[in-house]
């Protein structure tokens, strides 16, 4: 996705919407517009519900709302450290010039860990050979020793753990890393409930008595995502890393925040050519829509390859005059149709995709529904061609 620079953006644009955005800045395909003041608020209302430090977790590219932007925000409510993926990632945050604490976790053995520990971008430890790669540099990385508590996914196996923590310890006394944390991650935290959970905070206060035991001292202690973070007290420790929360997703199945957390992100797509049609006519690839009675079709420019999901095809609506209109036919790799009834739509009308379901328009959340999907993968899957602004107004209202 290309962010627009936010010069483009004329700061007299406010409160700016999509809209005058896009007249202002030439852009006229679909646009995402990202509200930097609803992250803010997001992250107040997570540090609100924990008395640990809060790292604002913003891998890709922010959920896709974009990395410096949703980080910046985050920082001005309340969060107090960064974490993402791989050691790409973290860089440009660096270039951004963003400087607190930074935290990569997910990266090969062979990945450029020097480079990392000179931008001071804190580096986990799922093994006992990403720590040998680590400390056979001799650079001084701040590390966080990750275990796996329940996912067997990413960090290092129960089975493999003393040995972790012992050789991490050889290294700390030889001076060639300094252990400030240890992670873990829970699999089912968005069911408070689950039996899982209990186990994998189990897990990791075990993870902790031995790196103590080891003769480690993690000042970081760090189980909980956004889940945990708004059901699970327990699971606190010293740090929560939240990233679906910051942009407004709700993972956990009650709801526990869903009615407070904002959706940051409003897509938006002009109508490109309006036609007239007969009953009868078939729409789309394989017609499987076929207009019951005369109706008026409304084409939108964008489709699967700009992240809207196939799979919601025969489902999906959109917001357009301040009324739903069903999308009809499949949905196309860069368009889709919209059964207007009897409107008359002008050429160049925006119609609202998704967004936080203010005027009554689809959220993030009905489309993932309509696609048997998260609202992660919604978010996260916005393609190249969908150009992103920056709510002005929101920056603004923070300074
Ligand atoms: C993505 C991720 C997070 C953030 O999870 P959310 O549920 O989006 O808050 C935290 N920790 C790890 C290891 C992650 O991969």
């Amino acid at each position: 996705m290309s962010a627009v620079p936010v010069s483009a953006v004329p700061v007299s644009a406010v409160p700016v919407s999509a809209v005058t955005v896009s007249a202002v800045t030439g852009l006229s395909g679909p646009l995402l517009a990202v509200d930097p003041a609803a992250v803010a608020a997001n992250t107040r209302l997570l540090a609100g519900r924990t008395g640990a430090e809060v790292m604002a977790v913003v891998k890709a590219d922010g959920f896709g709302h974009g990395a410096v932007e949703v980080a910046r925000a985050a920082l001005l409510g309340g969060a107090t450290s960064l974490g993402v993926t791989s050691i790409e990632e973290a860089l440009p945050l660096r270039e951004a010039g963003l400087d607190v604490p930074l935290l990569s976790w997910l990266n090969p053995v062979g990945a450029d860990f020097a480079t990392a520990v000179h931008a001071q971008v804190e580096l986990a430890v799922p093994s006992l050979e990403h720590l040998a790669a680590i400390a056979r540099q001799g650079i001084g990385a701040r590390v966080h020793l990750h275990l796996d508590t329940g996912l067997a996914r990413d960090g290092a196996a129960p089975a493999e753990w003393a040995a972790l923590c012992r050789a991490a310890r050889v290294a700390e006394r030889a001076g060639r890393l300094r252990v400030v944390g240890v992670m873990g991650h829970l699999a089912c935290a968005d069911e408070p409930g689950h039996p899982a959970n209990a186990a994998g905070r189990l897990r990791f206060a075990w993870g902790l008595r031995v790196a103590r035991a080891a003769g480690l001292k993690p000042a970081a202690r760090h189980l909980a995502a956004t889940a945990a973070a708004l059901t699970d007290p327990l699971s606190h420790h010293t740090l929560v890393r939240v990233g679906a929360g910051l942009v407004g997703i709700d993972p956990t199945r009650d709801g526990a925040g869903s009615t407070l957390l904002r959706p940051a992100m409003t897509l938006t797509a002009p109508v490109v050519t309006v036609r007239r049609v007969r009953a009868g006519t078939p729409v789309g690839y394989g017609h499987t829509w076929t207009a019951p009675a005369a109706t008026t079709l409304g084409l939108l420019p964008l489709g699967y390859a700009d992240g809207l999901p196939r799979a919601a095809s025969g489902r999906a609506e959109v917001l357009l005059r301040g009324r739903r209109r069903p999308v009809v036919g499949r949905i196309s790799m860069d368009q889709v149709v919209v059964d207007l009834g009897e409107e008359e739509v002008r050429l160049g009308e925006v119609a609202t995709v998704f967004g936080p379901g203010d005027d009554g328009e689809p959220t993030a959340a009905d489309w993932a529904r309509w696609s048997d999907t998260l609202e992660h993968e919604v978010v996260t899957g916005l393609g190249a061609r969908v150009h992103r602004v920056v709510a002005r107004s929101g920056l603004r209202s923070l300074a």
